[in-house]
């Protein structure tokens, strides 16, 4: 999708990205899954322990992060013991479009295993509804085929190398579950992006994503098993081997530019390296989740919806 594709330059972009710095928080399952909570409006640590299956230590571990990066905020309930409730800041209430792009995801592809909103009501014109990604500047609905991207390495956010996004370190039983549940992390997030960005071949993602050829061909191949991507041998080089997104890593997108967006604007105050531009409007795209059937943006207190049981279960 680039004009021609500067390896060198896709690294550096995708390193300062607010993608990838955004992932540094929200990329591991246990932060998603406590914020997908939150927003179902489960807000005790019994309830977010039950509905969610994290272990104890995990969750106190991640609700600590999330009160420190100011997306969560405790309330006092109970005096003696002390007992807590976590309320959506306003930082934290902006993570409503990523989550809505999630649900989407979960509906569609997902086998997570915690209970998700089977149906979703927009109060404001009383239909159920999907969300849909649209520009915000003209308000059409948008894919990704829809936007160009251009690349300008953000300086400021350059402090940590690529390199040092190394994958948080899972124990054995977390492992277990991952094949289980959530079927995208961090790694794969990133991997699609450099996708996204032209990066089709092995010793060219391998290059952007700084991975060695080791893990990074691991990790091709569980995505290639997850159906997250498409392996195809390259018709003019028999050893050189293809990666093409599916339709199910193609309907990530949503949740990677809402995520990127929200690291942008609200976490890190700083333009991403990646910019993507309306094609139809020619206007910088800016991600505006709405309700597909009155097209008006959608806020938490606008929307109701009927839980599913766990599929897993
Ligand atoms: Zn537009
Ligand atoms: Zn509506």
């Amino acid at each position: 999708m680039l004009k021609a594709l500067d390896l060198e330059l896709t690294h550096d972009a995708l390193a300062t990205s607010t993608l990838s710095h955004g992932l540094k928080v929200f990329g591991d399952r246990w932060t998603v899954q406590v914020m997908l909570s939150v927003f179902l409006g489960i807000r005790r640590f019994d309830e977010l322990q039950s509905h969610s299956g994290i272990p104890r230590p995990t969750l106190s571990n991640r609700l600590r992060a999330l009160v420190q990066i100011g997306v969560l905020k405790p309330r006092l309930y109970q005096e003696r013991p002390p007992r807590h409730e976590y309320h959506l800041t306003r930082k934290g209430t902006g993570l409503y479009d990523a989550t809505l792009m999630v649900w989407l995801w979960e509906q569609r592809w997902g086998s997570r295993a915690v209970a998700l909103p089977q149906k979703l009501h927009h109060k404001t014109c009383q239909h159920d509804f999907s969300p849909e990604l649209t520009c915000q500047a003209c308000g059409d609905k948008v894919g990704m085929n829809d936007l160009s991207f251009s690349l300008s390495p953000n300086a400021r956010l350059r402090h940590e190398p690529l390199e040092g996004m190394s994958p948080p370190r899972m124990s054995t039983r977390e492992s277990a579950e991952m094949s289980l549940g959530l079927r995208v992390d961090r790694w794969s997030l990133l991997v699609l992006t450099a996708v996204v960005l032209g990066c089709h071949y092995f010793d060219q993602i391998s290059k952007v994503l700084g991975i060695g050829p080791n893990v990074l061909s691991r990790r091709l191949s569980g995505m290639v098993e997850v159906g997250l991507l498409r392996c195809a041998t390259d018709a003019h080089d028999a050893r050189r081997r293809l990666y093409r997104l599916t339709p199910s890593s193609r309907d990530l997108f949503g949740y990677i530019v809402c995520l990127s967006t929200w690291a942008g604007e609200s976490h890190l105050h700083e333009p991403s390296s990646i910019r993507p531009r309306h094609l139809a409007c020619q206007h910088s795209f800016m991600p505006r989740v709405a309700c597909d059937h009155c097209h008006q943006t959608l806020f938490p207190w606008d929307v109701s919806f009927t839980s599913s049981k766990a599929k897993n279960t």
